[in-house]
């Protein structure tokens, strides 16, 4: 069929393509959920119900894009990390990060009702952004994930400490952030332990470690360098079924913070 005379515009397009042979992570993140949250009455500090939905919305990209092996989601944000060697949409930028954000809003919506029973559908359109970011080796994804797992720990210490303050001490939020500034890690324990008789440690993972979703199973036809890692067998909430997705609260020790994919080297 003859080209029509107005098809030169495709050649503004230009070329997105991402550099081959190294890890692309999308992180989508919530466009203003502190004001989300507060329209449709987020328990604070943690909604588990908002967390699960995010899970939720996470597991649907993961199934929908099955180069994805690893994914990690803490309050209004959730990183995705792609094999090394994906092809997808010839590794074009705009195509991945539009396709990530795009299914991952339209189930963040679609799945709404599930978690919060108490309203047909959210009160006006929950908007994420994405963006993608390549890192060239191992060392550097896994201190990504150090990294976010690392803000997930501050911001629980932190908001926990706030809202005891707040909502069991009947200070007001200007009086809880001037009491808390200055103060670091041990302190809020300590404060959360004598004022408000809480032990930090104890409470709910998924609070303070964040979520992790895992792709299980190696793809026995793929090439041995191009498929995901060999995964713990024995991950809480996992299950045998094929290509499923296993979800599990990150299992390390509190204060280096250091995701479990440090036991996976090979993905
Ligand atoms: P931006 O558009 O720049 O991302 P934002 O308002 O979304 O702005 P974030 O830094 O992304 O700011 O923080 C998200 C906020 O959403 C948190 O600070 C918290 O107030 C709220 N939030 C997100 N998830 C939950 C949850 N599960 N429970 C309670 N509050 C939550
Ligand atoms: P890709 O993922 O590459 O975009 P696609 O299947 O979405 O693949 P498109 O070239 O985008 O292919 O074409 C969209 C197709 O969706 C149309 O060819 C048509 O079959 C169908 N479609 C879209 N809108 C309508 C509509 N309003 N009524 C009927 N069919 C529609
Ligand atoms: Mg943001
Ligand atoms: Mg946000
Ligand atoms: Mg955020
Ligand atoms: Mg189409």
């Amino acid at each position: 069929m003859a080209k029509s005379k107005y098809e030169y515009v495709k050649e503004f397009e230009t070329d997105d393509k991402l550099l081959r042979n190294v890890f692309i992570l999308v992180r989508v993140d919530g466009k203003g959920f502190h004001k989300f949250s507060a329209a449709h009455q987020f328990n604070k500090p943690n909604d588990v119900r908002a967390l699960n939905l995010m899970n939720h919305a996470a597991r649907s990209v993961m199934h929908e894009l099955d180069d994805i092996v690893l994914a990690f989601g803490e309050s209004d944000e959730y990183s995705f990390l792609f094999r090394r060697s994906t092809d997808l949409y010839q590794r074009r930028e705009s195509k991945i990060v539009s396709t990530v954000v795009s299914l991952f809003t339209s189930a963040y919506v679609y799945y709404w009702n599930d978690y919060f029973t108490d309203s047909r559908r959210p009160l006006y359109p929950p908007v994420f952004d994405g963006r993608a970011v390549l890192y060239p080796s191992e060392v550097e994804v896994k201190d990504y994930f150090a990294w976010r797992q690392a803000d997930t720990h501050i911001n629980n210490l932190f908001n926990t400490s706030f809202w005891a303050l707040v909502e069991k001490g009947g200070m007001t939020p200007k009086a809880a952030e001037v009491k808390l500034s200055g103060t670091d890690s041990k302190d809020k324990n300590e404060m959360l332990f004598t004022e408000f008789n809480t032990n930090y440690s104890k409470l709910p993972a998924i609070f303070r470690k964040g979520s992790v979703l895992l792709r299980e199973h190696i793809l026995k036809s793929l090439d041995k360098d191009h498929i995901i890692p060999t995964l713990p067998e024995t991950l809480p909430g996992s299950t045998s079924a094929d290509a499923s997705v296993a979800e599990s609260t990150m299992d390390t020790e509190e204060d280096t913070a250091t995701p479990s994919i440090s036991e996976t080297p090979s993905i």
